[in-house]
């Protein structure tokens, strides 16, 4: 994790997940499958929790889902995020496979703040689609209503 805009933000040279964010800067949401016994998984991991295989492949996902459960976070929290709580923080489920989980925020386009859902409106089970914003080399998922 660096922090050099104030957001946490994934270190894109970890071999495990770069894959991830290499799909990212695509405009791709990827999820890690088991190149053996084809299983996904999120995070992802170096092993495969169902037969062990180490060997891995990405899949290209629709990357529509609906809010499986999400938080408004208010202070005390990290400078860059007291600045905007409150804010919200959704776990999306994938359409293909609800058991894929993302966590994100839910805004009204890619490059909108965390902060400017009125989260009183958010439900669980409303459907969503990936949007990704550049945040310094990092494209970050986020979500938008469907
Ligand atoms: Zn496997």
């Amino acid at each position: 994790m660096t922090m050099e805009s104030g957001w946490l933000l994934p270190d894109l040279e970890e071999s495990t997940a770069a894959p991830f964010w290499e799909g990212t800067a695509r405009g791709e949401l990827l999820v890690q499958s088991c190149a053996s016994c084809k299983q996904w998984r999120m995070p992802p991991r170096p092993m495969c929790p169902s037969c062990r295989s180490t060997e891995v492949t990405w899949e290209r996902t629709s990357g529509r889902g609906r809010i499986w459960s999400y938080i408004v976070p208010h202070p005390p929290l990290l400078p860059a995020y007291a600045e905007v709580a409150p804010y919200n923080a959704i776990i999306v489920e994938l359409e293909e496979l609800p058991a894929i989980r993302y966590a994100g925020n839910l805004v009204t386009g890619a490059d909108g703040a965390i902060n400017e859902i009125d989260p009183s409106t958010i439900e669980i089970g409303q459907p969503v689609t990936v949007v990704f914003r550049e945040v310094e080399d990092v494209f970050l998922p986020r979500w938008v209503r469907s």
